[in-house]
């Protein structure tokens, strides 16, 4: 008789869940766990908004499989030992679980799988938290793309030719899970505050159920305008799912499904709107085999010519932007945003980030970090992509000399600047700092430090 463990990470949810319905279909009994790391949960690139978030997708999640009479056996630990001892102790003969692109999962991955296949249990893992796997995208070659707009031509051909399907797992759950009294007892969910991190009622929560609601919130009020006013910070016009999507309260089939589902009944005007929030996605997934096929982007420069960059590297600087202290104010208030919200518009993210590599000439990888501390959604992948455009050191990225101007992006993107009054009260008072750097001299010093890395003439 074969009893599957799945193995629950990033993919907090019951409906479309690859691993789930997989161990459903062929397996007499199911057992589902998650396993609370906290050598990871203290770790200093783990946030607050991030833990909030996913503890309270696993409260979600448990409630849903304690609907189904079953329960979400928390473990706690290091996953090896802990997975191994759940499938000792409850007789699993099988592993399923989704693959994720981040190296060091992947290398966690191995080290649990290795254990389980040197018992002579079956280890299954599926792709789930990407549309296509980091090998399904190629060009002719073979070889991954490092060009998006190819890219995404290639993904839009393969959805077109094989569009992806919803895994039927939780319509298969019935009779399949492991009754709660089979289960050992485990631990209640804990708050951030158990691993040493300040939970807020501003930061962003949710669970599979607010997950649906928010895609279908989305997708009734806002994509019809997606195009129009997605750069317009004010206006909140995006879906806010990113971080349902970072913890897998929502499969990405889904959002893309049905984006495609309301783009075959729309007029053209709409067609287009929507189709500009699918390549969002085509963006995911690029950054998600970028950072798959070269894991080195993990941890440095794509373009390796990013080494030799002179980083100023100002504490001082750096500090104020962390704090939005810099005197600029579209900049400030972005910070602002994310730092008490644990979420930032993809528009500001450009503006800070190209503010602090260019005008104020501090690693990416600094930044890089901030966002990963501060973030609800931090992604290694699309953080590492933005940070290293953004930067002019990744693939297919910003050409070194574009220096975004601040003042002319706020004018452009928060014309009336409500934004910036709304997140900056103290702005026009005397408790509002006065600018930290020139940009005019800020923008000829950046083009003077990338120039003589990336082998260009200065244009000033
Ligand atoms: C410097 C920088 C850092 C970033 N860090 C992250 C991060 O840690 N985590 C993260 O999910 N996104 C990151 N992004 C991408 C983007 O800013 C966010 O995904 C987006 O703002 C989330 O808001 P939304 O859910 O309303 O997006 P929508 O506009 O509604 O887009 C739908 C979904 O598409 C995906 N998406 C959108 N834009 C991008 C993009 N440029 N790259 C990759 N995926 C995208 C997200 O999953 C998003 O939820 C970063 C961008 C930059 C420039």
């Amino acid at each position: 008789m074969l009893r599957t463990l799945v193995w629950f990470r990033r993919d907090l949810r019951l409906r479309d869940h690859a691993a789930l319905a997989y161990a459903c279909n062929s397996s007499e009994s199911v057992v589902t766990a998650f396993v609370l790391s906290p050598t990871l949960l203290r770790d200093e690139r783990c946030g607050a908004p991030l833990v909030q978030f996913f503890f309270s997708a696993l409260r979600g999640l448990r409630e849903r499989l304690r609907s189904f009479g079953s329960d979400l056996v928390l473990l706690e630990g290091d996953f090896a030992d802990e997975l191994d001892n759940l499938a000792t102790q409850l007789n699993c003969n099988a592993l399923a679980f989704n693959q994720d692109t981040d190296p060091a999962a992947i290398a966690r991955d191995a080290i649990v799988s290795e254990r389980f296949a040197a018992r002579g249990i079956k280890v299954s893992s599926f792709v789930d938290q990407v549309a296509f796997g980091h090998d399904r995208i190629t060009q002719a070659s073979g070889k991954p793309y490092t060009v998006f707009t190819p890219y995404k031509k290639r993904w839009i051909e393969t959805y077109t030719n094989s569009p992806l399907c919803a895994y039927p797992s939780e319509r298969l759950l019935p009779g399949k899970l492991l009754p709660r009294e089979e289960l050992p007892p485990s631990h209640d969910i804990p708050t951030p505050e158990t691993y040493g991190h300040t939970s807020s009622p501003h930061f962003p929560t949710g669970d599979e159920m607010s997950a649906r609601n928010t895609l279908k919130d989305f997708l009734h009020q806002r994509i019809g305008r997606y195009q129009d006013q997605r750069n317009l910070p004010a206006l909140d016009a995006t879906s806010h799912l990113s971080p349902h999507l970072r913890a897998g309260t929502i499969s990405v089939r889904t959002c893309i499904s049905a984006a495609f589902a309301q783009h075959a009944n729309a007029d053209h005007a709409t067609e287009q709107q929507i189709e500009t929030w699918i390549s969002e996605f085509i963006w995911r997934d690029f950054y998600h085999q970028i950072l798959r096929n070269f894991p080195h982007t993990a941890t440095g420069p794509f373009d390796p010519r990013g080494n030799a960059i002179r980083w100023l590297n100002d504490e001082a600087d750096f500090t104020a932007w962390c704090q939005g202290r810099t005197g600029f104010p579209i900049v400030d208030a972005a910070m602002r945003q994310l730092n008490t919200t644990g979420w930032m518009h993809n528009r500001l993210r450009m503006i800070v980030a190209s503010f602090l590599t260019k005008d104020l000439l501090v690693n990416w990888q600094y930044g890089e970090r901030y966002f990963e501390q501060h973030l609800a959604d931090a992604d290694l992948a699309a953080n590492n992509g933005g940070w290293q455009w953004s930067a002019s050191t990744g693939t297919d990225a910003a050409p070194y000399f574009r220096v975004f101007n601040p003042t002319i992006q706020a004018k452009t993107y928060d014309p009336d600047g409500s934004f910036v009054r709304r997140m900056l009260p103290e702005l026009g008072t005397s408790d509002y700092p006065a600018p930290i750097v020139d940009h005019a001299y800020a923008r000829v010093r950046a083009l003077e430090h990338y120039g003589a890395v990336f082998g260009k003439k200065v244009k000033s």
